[in-house]
């Protein structure tokens, strides 16, 4: 009983007052009515709606859908960007796209033309709202806002238990986490967290180049960590400026800072803020986590573990679960993580870890010395090994040896 307490708290909190608690049981109680769907996704944050709406425009779109999750996703809560060359399901929200990024290290700073690669950049209430909107009009897809308290096997499939009732389905997508409280082997692989605070400013004067967006700033003190930040310019006046470290920091110090110094920005105004965490690991994440129940997005692995990014691979995932369904009759048949290019991240990772003030130097060798779409490629984990070579030739040697020496136990 005493365990209770805390809990019954803690939701209050969460749902922040009893009208919204009622109309969350509300809710539940719709999705409840119906007990049984072909697909439950606990968890409707990206990877969640991605494959739903994969599936929403696949040969499968008539199966009935619930898709559960805790929070309302009225909020911009985060930015998504991603580098491609080929059109994506969700090019109808893309909010600006640039053809040309910046590098800014401290001492090589290049502005550096994209070819046909194009930076993208969607904000995750556009996402949230278009898909809902989309898909909550047919009729065999419910969205429910609940707390999903354990998912598991069951007779019928697997079973979703949200606000002590159980639903069931033939398969449950599983998409939460927590990233604050990830705690994988930290003996057996390298792990790290990845905090984001950004603050989209509106300045009283042209401050902004809106042709380009900062993929990369380093200009801020590295403190034994990894520390950059990026600008997204929306107009002359307006961009999102978004602070990334690998170690829990006074971000707003930080941020004002570069705005102040690195930016030479002085007046300006907050216009909306956003933030989050993200594991950074080599850890394997498991896919499987029953027989009907497949774990998706970050809890499944899908966030590239030396950089963050993960909204194009969770696209791809989708497609590849959904193909699967089709010719496999269950969503398991999907490419298992390349072995090379898990190497390469758990060096980087090492480093981070060890070095992670020396990062800069790397990127900045990474950049200078290669041409960008080999870069994007080794990134997306595209590149030949002859391309691999070419590139990793262009680092400093050391810390990498250094890593591969450490991980081979010598
Ligand atoms: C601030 C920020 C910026 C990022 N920027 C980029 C970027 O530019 N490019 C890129 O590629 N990647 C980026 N990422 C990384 C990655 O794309 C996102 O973290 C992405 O949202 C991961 O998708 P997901 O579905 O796994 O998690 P989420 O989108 O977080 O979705 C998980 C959902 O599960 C819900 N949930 C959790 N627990 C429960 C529960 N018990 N019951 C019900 N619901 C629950 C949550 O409310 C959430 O909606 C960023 C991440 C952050 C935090």
């Amino acid at each position: 009983m005493r365990s209770a307490v805390p809990c019954v708290r803690t939701r209050l909190r969460e749902l922040r007052s009893v009208a919204d608690y009622e109309q969350h049981l509300m809710r539940v109680n719709i999705a409840m009515k119906m007990k049984h769907y072909d697909f439950i996704f606990a968890g409707g944050g990206l990877a969640g709606l991605s494959l739903a709406y994969h599936l929403a425009h696949s040969p499968l779109r008539d199966r009935s859908i619930l898709i559960v999750d805790r929070d309302p996703k009225d909020r911009n809560d985060r930015t998504w960007c991603f580098w491609t060359r080929r059109p994506t399901l969700f090019d109808a929200i893309v909010q600006r796209e640039w053809s040309q990024i910046d590098f800014v290290g401290e001492g090589f700073a290049r502005r550096i033309g994209l070819g046909d690669y194009r930076y993208k950049m969607i904000r995750g209430l556009d996402f949230y709202r278009h898909v809902r909107q989309e898909m909550g009009a047919r009729p065999n897809i419910v969205f429910a806002q609940g707390h999903v308290e354990r998912v598991e096997d069951s007779a019928e499939g697997a079973q979703v238990w949200i606000a002590g009732e159980p639903v069931s389905a033939a398969w449950v997508f599983d998409s939460r986490f927590d990233a604050k409280n990830f705690v994988p082997n930290p003996a057996r692989c390298r792990c790290l967290t990845q905090h984001f605070k950004g603050w989209e400013i509106e300045t009283a004067s042209d401050a902004f180049e809106p042709t380009a967006a900062t993929l990369l700033d380093f200009r801020t003190p590295q403190k034994n960590a990894t520390r950059f930040f990026y600008v997204l310019s929306f107009s002359r006046r307006r961009a999102l400026i978004e602070y990334v470290t690998t170690r829990a920091d006074r971000y707003d110090d930080a941020l004002e800072e570069y705005i102040k110094k690195g930016l030479g920005i002085g007046d300006y105004k907050i216009v909306a803020t956003e933030g989050g965490v993200n594991p950074m690991s080599a850890y394997v994440f498991p896919r499987r986590a029953g027989a009907r129940i497949m774990n998706i997005g970050t809890r499944g692995g899908q966030i590239k573990p030396s950089t963050g990014y993960a909204f194009l691979r969770i696209q791809q995932d989708s497609a590849a679960i959904v193909q699967s369904l089709l010719t496999r009759g269950h969503p398991f048949d999907v490419p298992a993580p390349s072995r090379r290019y898990r190497l390469y991240d758990t060096l980087m990772l090492d480093v981070m870890q060890r070095h992670g003030d020396q990062i800069e130097s790397l990127f900045s060798a990474l950049f200078k010395s290669n041409p960008i779409a080999r870069v994007l490629r080794f990134l997306d984990e595209e590149g030949t090994l002859a391309e691999n070579a070419q590139l990793i030739a262009s680092l400093p040697p050391q810390l990498f040896l250094q890593a591969l020496f450490r991980k081979r136990g010598f």
